[in-house]
Parts: structure tokens; sequence; C-alpha cells
């Protein structure tokens, strides 16, 4: 491919940070299995020494983020939380405050409020759908915007473009997770984020066979304290998993398309089902994020969250879903469910689960590849 920087979205997935290898020829690049490099002569590399600090099958796969991101830099950590821990360390010192988006994945809000809390960082949890609370929550010592959109699992939407001006105003960066969308949905840094953090776990790798998280950001001096920060704390991604996650990517427009039209015909199932309350999708006109999410994204994605009266009536279905399977996480080929306030929010406190609206009756579906009629046969069943 001659002008990789002018491809389109599907032409980077395949292409961007790979070239064939220079020796052979393969067409994927190498798993570079090594700890080490050897060196030509004392202090000349050929660009790698040890292998925490770089690796060519994770710098392909560092490239070929960036790009899909439209950054110029991304950083591959052991998973998503090894990068949102990174993210904190890189950026904020005893003292400092964080806004973040109130309903954030749960396993971010206990590293924020039990490991980062104790080592001195403060957290104001806000809802960030309404930009006036973000504004209001800004103190002298406010040093980092954090917001998930659409949130996960009751979808709330942040206007990232509003946030970024209003952090921008303050002098403080705005950092994004962007695992649901993923860049062939929604593109943070073009709206005015800082940063983005994934979980490539989830749709990037798109397999459910590897855990993996990245920061991706067009700042070279975010970029400079991300890259220290890995090399010293050292949460890397293996090069096998960087591997996977590559092989993912090749994909990517391709199963978020899938994951997208099947997800709107499990929407139109649920809409029309008796036993079936509130549906929080995006996608859906009623939904009050709806308008700021179609401006700032492409696509509405594969992620579904209803209720159910009750905890038993979501536990009953949720024992008998056969396709979604019963599972935490998301992203992959195959469809899953999972009840987010005993699973995924299970270390959020009930009081705040019940104000953010993690109810006992939610059900959060992965809506996955599969042809959508026996998707949707398998809601009808375990629904009857
Ligand atoms: N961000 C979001 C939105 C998530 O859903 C998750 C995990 O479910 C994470 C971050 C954490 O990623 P990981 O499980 O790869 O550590």
């Amino acid at each position: 491919m001659s002008d990789k920087k002018k491809a389109r979205f599907d032409t980077l997935a395949v292409h961007a940070g790979q070239e064939p290898d220079p020796t052979t020829g393969a067409i994927m690049p190498p798993i570079y299995q090594t700890s080490t490099y050897a060196l030509p002569e004392m202090g000349v590399s050929k660009g790698y020494e040890y292998a925490r600090t770089g690796n060519p099958t994770r710098t392909a796969l560092e490239a070929n983020l960036a790009a899909l991101e439209g950054g110029t830099h991304a950083r591959c950590f052991a998973s998503g939380m090894a990068a949102v821990s990174a993210l904190l360390m890189s950026l904020l010192s005893a003292g400092d405050h964080i806004i973040v988006s109130n309903n954030v994945y749960g396993g971010v809000y206990r590293v924020f409020e039990t490991v980062f809390r104790r080592l001195g960082l403060d957290f104001s949890w806000v809802a960030t759908e309404n930009l006036a609370n973000l504004e209001s929550a800004f103190q002298e010592n406010t040093r980092l915007v954090y917001a998930e959109t659409p949130t996960n699992p009751v979808m709330s939407i942040t206007d990232i473009k509003g946030a970024a001006r209003i952090a921008h105003e303050r002098g403080v960066p705005l950092v994004v997770d962007n695992t649901f969308m993923t860049p062939c949905l929604q593109r943070p840094l073009s709206l005015g984020a800082d940063a983005v953090v994934h979980s490539t776990t989830k749709y990037l790798n798109g397999h459910s066979d590897s855990v993996g998280g990245a920061l991706v950001t067009a700042d070279d001096e975010l970029d400079e304290k991300f890259a220290f920060l890995q090399n010293s704390a050292g949460a890397i991604l293996a090069p096998f998993d960087c591997f996977l996650v590559l092989r993912g990517t090749k994909t990517l427009g391709v199963r978020m398309r899938r994951h997208e039209t099947n997800a709107a015909q499990v929407v139109k199932f649920l809409e029309g089902h008796p036993k079936v309350g509130k549906i929080l999708y995006p996608g859906l006109p009623s939904h009050p994020g709806h308008e700021v999410h179609k401006r700032q994204a492409s696509g509405f994605g594969g992620m579904v969250s209803f209720e159910l009266e009750s905890g038993a009536a979501a536990a009953r279905f949720l024992n008998r879903v056969k396709l979604f399977t019963l599972a935490e996480s998301l992203g992959g080929v195959e469809s899953l469910s999972c009840h987010p306030a005993t699973m995924t929010h299970g270390a959020v406190p009930e009081a705040t689960r019940n104000e953010l609206g993690i109810t006992d009756g939610l059900v959060r579906l992965s809506v996955g590849i599969e042809d959508p009629e026996d998707l949707v046969g398998d809601l009808e069943r375990a629904l009857d």
C-alpha cells in the first residue's frame, strides 16, 4: 500500500503498523518471543534493547492502534485496568483531584476508590452527561477529567467536545474510555480528548482470547509520560497477545457493523416484549443521550442493557439463555449476557448502584455476530 497515512479506516485496520517481514516476507508480524536483543556493539542497538522497554510485535500493534484512533502514539498494557492505572500513575501525584463519570466500569471504581485514594488521590464521581455538573465539580487541585461514553452498563452519553472545552479552559486534560464504541464508531481525539483508554480485551481483540489495554494520544508530552510509566512500572502486553489483538483489529470494521445490525434487531425484539422494561441503547431516539451520541459517533455499537421486573426475573432469564452465554466481559464474536449488579459492578456500593440505575433487574447483553434470528430466538425462549 503506497500511502497509509491517507488510507481509510478499514484499510488502516488491516495495514497500519505492519509491513511484510523483511527477512522472510511473512505477511503477519512475527511474535518476537524474546526478552532481550543482541547489541551490535557497546552503546548501539537496532532499536530494541530489552523487551519490557520495546518489542517489535508490540510496536506493530501500538502503531496500528494509534492510526485507528487518529493519534500518533499508543502504549499497550497487560489489561485495560493496567492501562487505566498507568494513566493515573503517569500523570498524577498525591493531593491531586480527578473528576470521573459516575458510572464507569466497576473495576475502575474499585481501583480508584481503594488503591489510588489510599495513595493520596481524590475523586469526584460526577454525572458528566450533564456538562453543568462537570463544570461545577472543578477544584483548585483538579488535574484530570476521566469519562466513559457510552458508560458500562447504563449507556450514559457524555458530550466529548463539550467536556474537552470545559477541561481545557482550566488547563486539565480529558481522557475518554472508548472501549464500547472503538475507533471504528467514535474517535475521542478528533473531538478534543487528550488521550483514549482501551480495554483491548473487548472489541479490539474481538475473540475473547486475550486480556489487554492501551493508552492512545496525539500529544508527544503525554506519550512520553505513558512510555516512561510503561517501561518503569512494566505492566506490558506480551508479544503473543499483541499478535492476537493485531489479528483482531484487521476485522474490527466488519465485526462492528455486524454487532450493530444484530443489536438493532435485538433491541427491536426487546421493545415489543411485555416483560421488558426500560431499554438502554444509545440508538433509541428515546435514549436521553441519543442526539449527542449521534453527533459524536458514527454508530451505536453492540452493547444493550435492559430492565426486567426484579433480580429474580433477571436470574431466571440469565439461567435460561443459551447463545447469550452468562459471562463477564464483552465485545467478542460470541454473544454474552451479564448481571452488572453482581458481576461487573459488584464492587460498587448498593446505594450508588441503585442511584445509577444498576438495579437488580438490569441485564447487559454483548450482542455477538451470530445469526440475528438465532439470537432473537434465544432471548424469546429465555423470556417466555
Ligand atoms: N473499561 C471498560 C469500559 C470495561 O468494560 C473494562 C472491562 O470490562 C475495562 C475498562 C477494564 O479492562 P480489562 O478487563 O481488560 O482490565
